[in-house]
């Protein structure tokens, strides 16, 4: 799934080639990409300029006079430009285009979905109101985070999971979040001391601002996801302290972790530290 640092990147590289840009042609491949709570298609945005592109919690909104689309690309959505006449992926899901380029919607899983709606109506989209505190605003402070987590008594990674709660993190940024703060992903939230909480904050923060910056350093075509510079994320060993890193099954999801800097915080858990594998 795309993550914020990779929303943003795509975002930012988006805007400076397409802003003020007039839609020029589109082409629909899988139709059942898209929504539509405005009467008529996509080709109601020939001939509009793109105003603005924007992020709302984990969609991208592309507004043109009059009309949004937002794109949540879900698990496997992609973006991609392409030159007009470049031969169709097979994932197509819909293109844009404007003159001498095309915007692509790529989805191998067509899990993602494009909203074609009027101007700012989000309550028409399922699960866009729901979002949760941004990870990158001011409002995400330690209080804020601290009281959010005290109330929660499920696992600690299924809380940094929960999108209703916070706006966002994916698989791979959990894992990393956690090994930064030391913290074992199977905790339980109510296991966690102030302290800890205060670390996990500031462990997020720390993990979301150097992925901004790494993903967008590399410069990379915007349908590539640059994953290389995660430190436990589909790991063989630890970059800390060289222990082999373990995966813990966490409601249905693959965790990694190191079983040493993150160890386990109680009984019943493999202490991958005493099995001397
Ligand atoms: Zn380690």
């Amino acid at each position: 799934m795309p993550e914020l640092p990779d929303l943003l990147y795509v975002l930012s590289r988006l805007r400076e080639r397409l802003l003020g840009r007039h839609v020029t042609a589109e082409r629909v491949r899988e139709p059942v990409v898209l929504r539509y709570t405005v009467r008529g298609n996509l080709s109601l945005l020939l001939g509009r300029p793109l105003a603005e592109a924007f992020r709302k919690s984990h969609f991208l909104v592309f507004r043109f006079e009059g009309l949004d689309l937002a794109v949540n690309p879900m698990l496997a959505g992609r973006f991609r430009l392409a030159a007009p006449g470049e031969p169709d992926e097979a994932s197509l899901g819909f293109a844009l285009g404007f003159d001498d380029v095309e915007l692509r919607y790529l989805d191998d899983k067509r899990m993602g979905k494009a909203y074609l709606i009027a101007t700012d109506d989000w309550k028409a989209i399922p699960g866009l109101q729901t979002g949760g505190l941004d990870l990158l605003s001011p409002e995400f402070s330690r209080e804020r985070f601290v009281s959010l987590l005290k109330h929660r008594r499920d696992q600690v990674r299924v809380f940094l999971l929960d999108k209703k709660a916070l706006d966002s993190l994916g698989n791979a940024y959990a894992d990393e979040v956690l090994f930064e703060a030391g913290i074992h992903p199977k905790t339980f939230c109510r296991a966690l001391s102030h302290d800890d909480a205060v670390r996990l904050h500031d462990a997020i923060v720390k993990v979301m601002k150097e992925a901004v910056e790494e993903v967008a350093s590399r410069a990379e075509p915007i349908e590539v996801k640059v994953r290389d510079f995660l430190k436990v994320r589909l790991k063989e060993t630890c970059p800390r302290c060289g222990a082999k890193i373990r995966t813990a099954g966490v409601r249905g999801m693959d965790a990694y972790f190191c079983p040493r800097c993150q160890p386990a915080t109680r009984p019943g858990l493999v202490d991958w530290t005493r099995t001397g594998r």
